[in-house]
C-alpha cells in the first residue's frame, strides 16, 4: 500500500529515525557537491539543487523547483559507511619489559539510518556486503529516481532506475502534480515507521504521477552499456589495442576507485607514536591504480597502466562475475563523472566490441 507524505511527513520521518535511535544519515551540499553527511531536517537537503553530469564534469546548478532529491548521485557512496576509508584495526602500548598490551577494543559503531539511497546503490550495497561479509544492516530509504544524471546507465546493467527491494522505505518525488512523496514499506519496520508519521492514502492519481517519475528516470539515461556476453568478450580481448589507448589517457590516479560504491581494495600500515610506545594497526582505502597495490617480492606485478586499467575494467566486468557471482559495476557513472580526463567505462566496452 503506498501513502502519500508531504515535505512535513519527510522531516517527521527523519525526527522517527533519531528517536529510533538512528544516526540518519543522508544528502547534503558541501563544498561545490551532494554528498553524504548527518541529517536533522529536510533544511540540510540539497534543496533546489540538481547535478550536471558528463565525463570528467560534475556542477550543482538551480533546479526551478523546491526538490530535496532532484539530483543524481554524488562523489560520496554508502561506501564510506559500510567500508570506512581508515579504521582502527588494533592499539597496543609496549611495556619497558618489552610486553605488549591492548588498550582497547574496537567500538561498535551506530545503527545507521541511510535517507536517499538510490536503486544503483542498493545493489551497490549488496555487492559490497558479499564481499566483506556485511553484517550490520543499516535502516534504508530509498529514494526512488526520478530524472536520472548524464553518465548514469543502471538500465544497461540492471540495477535501476525504480528500487524493487532491499530497502525499508521507498519513496518517490512528486513535482510535476504539486509537491509530495508517495512512500511505500519493504520491511515491518519500515512499515512502523511509517505508521508513526502523519500521510494518507495515495489515490491513483497519486500512483501514476509516481510510475510517471519512474518512467522519466529510465527514459533519460545518459549513458548505456551493451553486455551481451561481456565477460568472455573482454576475456577474450586482454591483448587489444584499445587498452594502449586507454593507457595513454589514464593517469592511475584511482579517483575512479574512490568514488567507485563496489570497491573494495584496502590496505594495513602500522604506524607508531615518536616514542615507539604506542602501536596502532590501520585499514585504510587503497586502489589497485597504485603501484604498491600489487607489489610482491621484486617488484609490481602491473607495472603500467595498460596493465592496471585493464585489471580494474576486466575485474568489474568480467572476473567479478567468477569470484562473486554478480557483476562488479552498478551503472552508477561516477567513475566517468570524476575521472579527470573523462575516460569512460562504456566508450571502452563500445570500442573493444566494436572490432568483434
Ligand atoms: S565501475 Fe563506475 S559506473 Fe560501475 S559501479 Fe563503479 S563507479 Fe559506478
Ligand atoms: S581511469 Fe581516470 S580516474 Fe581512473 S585512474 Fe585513470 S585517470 Fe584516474
Amino acid at each position: 500500500m503506498t501513502v502519500r507524505l508531504e515535505r512535513s511527513g519527510v522531516d517527521e520521518l527523519l525526527a522517527a529515525l533519531w528517536r529510533r535511535g538512528y544516526t540518519v544519515v543522508g544528502p547534503t551540499v558541501a563544498g561545490g557537491a551532494i554528498v553524504y553527511d548527518e541529517l536533522r531536517t529536510t533544511a540540510e537537503l540539497p534543496v533546489g539543487w540538481t547535478d550536471e553530469q558528463d565525463g570528467g564534469h560534475y556542477r550543482l546548478v538551480r533546479r526551478d523547483d523546491e526538490a530535496l532529491f532532484g539530483y543524481a548521485v554524488g562523489p560520496h557512496s554508502w561506501k564510506r559507511y559500510q567500508l570506512p576509508p581508515q579504521v582502527r584495526l588494533w592499539r597496543a602500548r609496549l611495556g619497558e619489559d618489552g610486553s605488549l598490551t591492548e588498550l582497547e577494543e574496537p567500538t561498535p559503531g551506530p545503527r545507521h539510518a541511510f535517507v536517499g539511497v538510490r536503486s544503483c546503490e542498493l545493489h551497490a550495497m549488496a555487492i559490497l556486503d558479499r564481499v566483506r561479509n556485511g553484517e550490520a544492516r543499516p535502516f534504508v530509504v530509498a529514494v526512488q529516481c526520478g530524472q536520472a544524471g548524464g553518465t548514469c546507465f543502471c538500465v544497461s546493467m540492471g540495477t535501476g532506475p525504480t528500487a524493487e527491494s532491499g530497502y525499508d522505505l521507498a519513496i518517490t518525488e512528486v513535482l510535476d502534480d504539486g509537491h509530495y512523496f508517495v512512500a511505500e514499506a519493504g520491511s515491518d519496520e519500515g512499515a512502523e515507521v511509517l505508521a508513526e508519521i502523519p500521510s494518507a492514502p495515495a489515490g491513483d492519481g497519486e500512483d501514476a504521477a509516481a510510475a510517471r517519475a519512474h518512467a522519466r528516470a529510465a527514459e533519460q539515461m545518459g549513458r548505456s552499456m551493451d553486455t551481451t556476453d561481456i565477460h568472455d568478450l573482454l576475456l577474450a580481448n586482454l591483448e587489444h589495442p584499445r587498452w594502449d589507448d586507454v593507457a595513454e589517457r589514464c593517469l592511475t590516479c584511482g579517483n575512479c576507485t574512490m568514488v567507485c560504491p563496489t570497491c573494495f581494495c584496502t590496505t594495513v600500515e602500522d604506524v607508531t607514536d615518536l616514542t615507539g610506545a604506542t602501536v596502532e594497526r590501520h585499514e585504510r582505502w587503497d586502489s589497485c591504480f597504485t603501484i604498491d597495490y600489487s607489489h610482491m617480492h621484486g617488484g609490481s606485478v602491473r607495472n603500467s597502466a595498460r596493465s592496471r586499467y585493464r585489471q580494474w575494467m576486466t575485474h568489474k566486468l568480467a572476473t567479478w562475475f567468477d569470484q562473486f557471482g554478480t557483476s562488479g559495476c552498478v551503472g552508477c557513472g561516477r567513475c566517468i563523472t570524476w575521472c579527470p580526463v573523462g575516460i569512460d567505462i562504456t566508450e571502452e566496452v563500445t570500442a573493444i566490441r566494436a572490432d568483434q
